[in-house]
């Protein structure tokens, strides 16, 4: 269940940056994701909505983002893009070329809502728990 631990991950950081704003509510999840990341965006959707279970991100919305796979050579110094199945420079064929970007897996943007409110909203989820 890669996306389980991954989507509780997600669901653990938002919660933080809601506890940080304060926020009761987190309305929508953007979540940038490489086409090398390994994320299969339905199997994500499904994990956050058993990892949101219970924490101000109950009724959040997951916005997939899919990143573009970009790539450097060190042989001729062009950064180029490439296709998940066939990772080389564009410019010169090179295969022996360092990732820029495509794996990486962030959440980018939150949305909250009920910000300010003095009420402390617990945010437990299974990736807190010891
Ligand atoms: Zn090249």
């Amino acid at each position: 269940m890669h996306e389980l631990s991954i989507a509780e991950g997600l669901v653990a950081e938002a919660c933080r940056v809601a506890a940080q704003h304060r926020a009761r509510r987190i309305d929508t999840v953007f979540v940038k994701a490489g086409a090398l990341s390994g994320v299969e965006p339905p199997l994500l959707q499904r994990a956050f909505t058993v990892a949101r279970a219970g924490t101000v991100a109950r009724d959040a919305r997951l916005l997939i983002e899919l990143g573009p796979v970009e790539v450097f050579c060190p042989q001729c110094g062009a950064v180029s893009g490439a296709a998940v199945n066939r990772i080389v420079c564009q410019a010169c064929g090179n295969w022996r070329v360092e990732i820029v970007s495509g794996e990486e897996l962030i959440l980018s943007r939150l949305e909250l809502s009920e910000i300010g409110e003095e009420r402390e909203q617990p945010c437990v989820t299974p990736a807190d728990a010891p």
